[in-house]
């Protein structure tokens, strides 16, 4: 049930300077029913890769198949596929309705059924008593709301939408970000999100590729691509990542262990290491690692020093300092656990890691 694939797409721009390669080599499949997100910064190639789906960009090399068929010589009118973009584009002429009924009429669908498509469509989006304003009297959300109805009318195999939700305040954003998942459980349509922010890919996804200048470095659901990143900018780019470096090796009774120059070894669980040994680079979750007195020790723990500590509501934010040379490992105590999260700056502390809280990169 593949709907949308990209199959080794690369896309340059030529510009006065030289070119520019938006896309280098990218492959995804998308699913039917499925709300997938591209997440990376700004300049990655979000944009240029639906612009790719929705037809107004040709690929410089591979293709776009839509459920199995190239897509090349479609005209994006005559694509299944729709797209909603940041600046809402409504007609600010036309009342809401007409808003949603103009597309339809041009697909041919006569008024009467156009209009009752339109109600239904407001119904959906929760602004059925709307449809007779014009859309400079209503909020910044509700215009948004208007834009989705529209857009989601044609009933589109496919969604696309372009940082929709940036030019909310928090506030309404939070709420958008509710209403589009519903919106998309609801019609059963697949939705192809594009965002920078992290936390709302991880929030609304069924999943994500995460990008980086022009490839996509991974796909997963959110809890995989944030609980095992295969790549050190994944691991830094979605949430805080400790990285430290060491050199993995196999002690006589089959464990892992990872050895810091300087600091000292832990094990590690088979599933953190990739099967890699010698020198590699771990990630680990800030949230993963504990404190505990100095005395207390163990194979799955460094000794370190609290460089500084940081009380931030629900949390205390330690920097410990391993050794010298080491960056120094972040530590997030959770309050609600009181007395284990209780070290002062200065202080000899022991790390806690969890064998399998360190991923190999
Ligand atoms: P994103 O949406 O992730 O911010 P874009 O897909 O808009 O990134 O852009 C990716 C890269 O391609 C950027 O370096 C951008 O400057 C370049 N680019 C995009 N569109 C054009 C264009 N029409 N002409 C020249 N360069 C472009
Ligand atoms: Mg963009």
């Amino acid at each position: 049930e593949v709907v949308v694939s990209a199959r080794s797409v690369s896309k340059s721009f030529g510009n006065g300077a030289g070119v520019v390669k938006a896309l280098d080599d990218v492959s995804v499949d998308i699913l039917q029913n499925e709300f997938f997100t591209m997440l990376g910064p700004s300049g990655c190639g979000k944009t240029t890769l639906l612009r790719l789906i929705g037809g107004f960009e040709q690929a410089t090399a591979g293709e776009i198949l839509l459920e199995g068929e190239a897509l090349q010589d479609l005209p994006p009118y005559k694509r299944p596929i729709n797209t909603v973009f940041q600046s809402y584009a409504l007609f600010p002429h036309l009342t809401v309705r007409q808003n949603i009924t103009f597309g339809l009429e041009m697909k041919g669908i006569d008024r009467k059924k156009a209009n009752a498509r339109a109600d239904e469509m407001l119904e959906l989006v929760q602004l059925a008593q709307y449809g007779d304003r014009v859309p400079s009297q209503l909020s910044g959300g509700q215009q948004q709301r208007i834009a989705l109805a529209r857009a989601l009318a044609p009933a589109p195999k496919v969604l696309l939408l372009d940082e929709p939700l940036s030019a909310l305040d928090l506030k309404l954003r939070k709420e958008m970000q509710v209403e589009l998942k519903r919106l998309q459980t609801e019609t059963g349509i697949t939705f192809v999100f594009v965002t920078h922010d992290q936390e709302e890919a991880l929030a609304m996804s069924d999943r994500i590729a995460v990008m980086q200048a022009g490839h996509i470095l991974q796909i997963g659901a959110p809890e995989e691509i944030y609980e095992r990143p295969t790549h050190r900018f994944v691991a830094d780019f979605i949430g805080e990542s400790n990285f430290l470096s060491g050199e993995i090796f196999s002690s006589a009774d089959g464990a892992w262990s990872l050895r810091v120059e300087g600091v000292g070894e832990v094990v590690l669980a088979q599933e953190s290491s990739t099967g890699k040994l010698g020198k590699v680079t771990v990630s680990i979750r800030p949230e993963r690692l504990s404190l505990g007195h100095e005395s207390e020790q163990g194979t799955d723990r460094l000794k370190g020093v609290v460089a500084n500590k940081v009380y931030i509501g629900t949390d205390t934010a330690y920097r410990i300092h391993l050794g010298d040379g080491q960056p120094l490992l972040s530590v997030r105590v959770q309050n609600a656990n009181g007395v284990t999260g209780h070290f002062s700056e200065g202080e000899s502390v022991s790390v806690c890691i969890p064998s399998d809280a360190a991923r190999v990169l």
